[in-house]
Order: C-alpha cells, then structure tokens, then sequence
C-alpha cells in the first residue's frame, strides 16, 4: 500500500506510511477500513444525505482500548478526527473528510440493574436498544422520539423526549460517564468523581473526550401508556393551535404533547398533537378529553400502547439518507399574534418543510440553570423547521427559501438547542446561548482538551 494522505487539525495534510498504517491496524481489536474496503461507503454514511465526507481511516471500535489506541493515534500524528455514534447529528458532524472516524455503532450492550434503578449503556447504542431492555423491567430513563438516533449525541447535548416533563432531560437523568481523555486516560465522570467534567458533559456535547458508556438513573414506569397522534384540517388549526398552546402551558408533567404542522401533500397543511401520557390511565383519559372533543379532529389515534411502541412511531417520519436543513429555537410564551405568524409563514411555502415543537416545562424546568451545562431552563417550547427531501434535486434554492422562512419566525425564539442545529454555522452564537455557563464550559474544556483534540462537535474552545 502506498502512504496515505490525511487531514491534520491545522487544515494541512500529512502523508501516513505503509509501516504506520498496518501498525495501527495491528493495534485495534475492530477493523480499520479504508476507501475502496467493503463497508466503507456504509460506515461513513449518516443520517443526513447532505453530508458527503470520506474520512481517510475508519476504525470501528470494539471495546474502550481500541477508543484509547485511536485517541492516542489521532494526538500523536496531528490528525483530524469525529466520533459516529447514532449518525444523527443534523450538521453531520459524526463525520469528517480526510480524517481518522471513530465508529462507536458496534459498542451496543446494555446492563440493566432493577434494584439500583439503573443502566450502564456502552455509546454505540441507539435509544431503541436502552427502552427494549429497560422496559423489560418496566423501566425507563428519558430518551429522544426517532428510535435509531445515538444515546451518546442526544445525552452530552441535553436530550428531550416524551419523558422530559416528568423526569427532565436525558443529560438530568445521566449518573456518570466513562471518557477517554485529550492524553488517552480512561476517566469516570460523576457528582463523586471528576465533577467539574461531568458538569460539562450535561449539555456541553462532545467537548471532552470520547464517551465510552452512560450510567442512566431509571423510573419505574407503566409499559403501556396512552399514546397516539390527534389532527385538524388546516380550517381548525389556527382555533385549535390556540387551545393547544393554552392547556400545553399548565399540563400535567405525566404528559407530553408535542405539535406540529404537516403537509398531507403539498396542497394540505394540518396540525397534529403527539401524545404521550405516562401516568395513571384513567386520569389521562379524563384530561385528555377537552383535547380530544375540540373542534372536529379529522384523526385520533390516541390509545393504550406499549411505550416501545410510541417510542418508535415516528420514525417513518425521518428515514436514513433524506436530505435534511433544519433550524430552531426556545421560545418563551406564545401569543395570539405569535400563532398567527407560523401559520402563516408556514402556509405560504407549500411541502417544502415541516414545522414542530417541543413541549417543554415541568420536570426539566425545575433544574437550576447553573446545575448542568444545559442552557436553557425557562422556556416553554423548543420551535424547529425541518425538511426530509429524498431527492437532492434544486437543494440550494430549498435552502434559501427555508432560511427566509427562519428569518421571519426567529424573533419568536431566544436561543437554540444544539442537538437541533443544522447545517448552518452556528458556533459564534454558542457564547450568548450558553449564557452563564459559558465561561465554566471554557473552563471545563480547556482543563481536559486543552488543545481541541476533540472539535469537531458544537466546538467550545479552550482558553490559550
Ligand atoms: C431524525 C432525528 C430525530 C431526533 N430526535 C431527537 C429527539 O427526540 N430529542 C433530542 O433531544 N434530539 C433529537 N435529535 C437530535 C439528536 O439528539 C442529535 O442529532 C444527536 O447529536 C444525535 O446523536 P448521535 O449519537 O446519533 O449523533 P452522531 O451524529 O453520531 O454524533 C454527533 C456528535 O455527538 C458527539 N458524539 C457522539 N458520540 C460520541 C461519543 N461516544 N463520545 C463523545 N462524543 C460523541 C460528537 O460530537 C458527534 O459529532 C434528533 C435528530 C434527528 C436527525
């Protein structure tokens, strides 16, 4: 094999031999694949169809010593490098061109303990595999709604789900972590140990090191909740956008509910709640009701369903290899006017996105700001705009358009959760969004990653 040319930290290329090369390879317990090796093609690829990188080396972890073997490789030679979990993040950032990728997707045990209430996670599963073995047990900790998105991104971001009202965010409910450090060291990060870097790791992303597996706090919970998703035709959905904003804001925090704005084909907007209540049926039944004899609901799917179930309906929704843009923000209240302004913008380009938001509020709210990383405790909803185009055809002027529509709906919003952002640059915006946690994010940053080994993440920077 002839040397080959990768990308180093500083933008620059470097040439690795022959020698090197298989020495690393020898070094890994997984396989290191390199273009044109079977598999090559399917390991870099992501979630996002707008992302096209090819990584120089692709070493497919099997276990924390071959994390710390590649951590070591990528420091020593001055390479660029990204870390793949689940492949989810939007900006594509699990990828990078030229570079070393660590692919975490064959680290995915589970160990659950139903007497401690607790479950160690290695970082290549994905939510689908924590909920099937935890609610074996008839226990849950709080993860996303697409089942095959990575527990290690959503977590160090902050990580929301039909839980969050009642238990907070994933990152509220992580106990510690394993991180293989900027120098190679295996650290574990917990209230008791290493405390500071477990701070960050609450919402500060992939900072710090490379996380090799998530200790998660469980609750005892109901394996069939009443789930399902309620419709209007697009004539209610201004009357019935209201009345979910006005029983959204004193909710229950068993229930989380979850609007949208969707085109039935591009001639048919609609709005629909998801629901998820995961209490007491009977007295979900009875709240639910006003719900769900407003106006003339076109659908009503809502029922006793196994929670797995929920966890999973909507994935069709966002199937791997679409072309995704995405943007979001927090917003504090809604009002009338506010309302009216997503309609319209929203009615005005015709299929071209959906529009979403979370519910926020409740168990998440309670949290104070400087406990976690996390930068965001005060705010009612989280807004996003999103496509899923399967076809790649006239994407820039879909952009465009996309972000004139964002221009007009972001001064409803303050800030923006990470794990949401797209592929627009959003770093230089990191400082107001992390607000007061900013400068202890910087100073948690440059005590472990001193160098920004670790960068290609919602980068913080280490101070110089
Ligand atoms: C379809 C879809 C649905 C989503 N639904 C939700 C949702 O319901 N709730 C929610 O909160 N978010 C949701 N998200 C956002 C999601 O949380 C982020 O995209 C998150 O980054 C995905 O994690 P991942 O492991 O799949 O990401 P990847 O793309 O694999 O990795 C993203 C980044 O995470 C970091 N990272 C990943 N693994 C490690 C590791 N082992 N160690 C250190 N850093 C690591 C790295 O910085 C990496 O660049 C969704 C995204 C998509 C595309």
């Amino acid at each position: 094999m002839p040397g080959l040319q990768v990308s180093t930290r500083g933008n620059g290329e470097i040439t690795l031999d022959e020698a090197t090369i298989r020495k690393f390879k020898e070094s890994l317990h997984g396989e290191l694949i390199l273009s044109p090796d079977p598999g090559y093609d399917d390991t870099r690829a992501i979630w996002n169809a707008m992302i096209d990188r090819r990584p120089a080396l692709i070493a497919r972890c099997l276990g924390v010593a071959d994390v710390v073997t590649c951590v070591n490789f990528a420091r020593e030679h001055g390479l660029i490098h990204s870390i793949k979990g689940g492949g989810h993040n939007i900006a594509g950032l699990a990828v990078c061109d030229g570079g070393l990728m660590l692919d975490m997707s064959r680290m995915r045990g589970v160990w659950v303990d139903p007497t401690a209430l607790t479950a160690r996670a290695q970082a290549g599963c994905l939510l689908s595999d924590v909920d099937r073995e935890t609610q074996l047990h008839g226990l849950a900790t709080v993860l996303g709604f697409i089942s095959n998105t990575g527990i290690a991104g959503l977590t160090l971001g902050g990580g929301f789900g039909y839980l969050t009202r009642r238990f907070g965010w994933t990152s509220d409910n992580l106990l510690s972590m394993e991180v293989v450090t900027a120098d190679g060291r295996i650290v574990r990060a917990s209230e008791q140990e290493n405390n500071d870097l477990f701070w960050g790791l609450r919402g500060g992303g992939g900072n710090f090191g490379v996380v090799t597996s998530i200790e998660y706090r469980l609750h005892p919970m109901n394996p069939v909740v009443l789930g399902g998703f309620i419709a209007w035709p697009w004539p209610q959905a201004r009357d019935a956008t209201r009345f979910y904003r006005d029983i959204a804001l004193d909710a229950p925090e068993e229930v989380n509910l979850i609007p949208g704005w969707y085109w039935d084909g591009p001639g048919t907007p609609y709005f629909g709640v998801g629901v998820c209540w995961s209490g007491d049926h009977a007295a979900g039944e009875a709240w639910l009701k006003p719900l769900r004899a407003f106006g003339k609901p076109a659908m009503d799917t809502i029922k006793p369903t196994p929670y797995v179930r929920v966890q999973s309906a909507s994935d069709a929704s966002a199937p791997d290899g679409i072309h995704c843009y995405a943007k979001n923000g927090f917003v504090g209240a809604l009002s009338d006017d506010g309302i009216d302004l997503l309609l319209d913008v929203f009615r005005r380009t015709p299929g071209l996105y959906d529009m979403f938001m979370d519910h926020c509020g409740g168990a998440y709210a309670r949290v104070p700001l400087e406990a976690t990383a996390f930068p965001r405790r005060d705010m009612a909803f989280i807004l996003a705009i999103w496509s899923g185009w399967r076809s790649p055809d006239g994407l820039d002027e879909k952009v465009a358009r996309m972000r004139a529509t964002w221009k007009e709906l972001e001064p409803l919003t303050r800030g923006f959760y990470t794990n949401y952002a797209g592929t627009d640059p959003v770093a230089a915006r990191d400082r107001e969004n992390f607000g007061a946690n900013f400068e202890r994010l910087v100073a948690v940053k440059t005590k472990y990653d001193p160098t920004n080994l670790f960068r290609l993440n919602s980068n913080i920077p280490p101070k110089t």
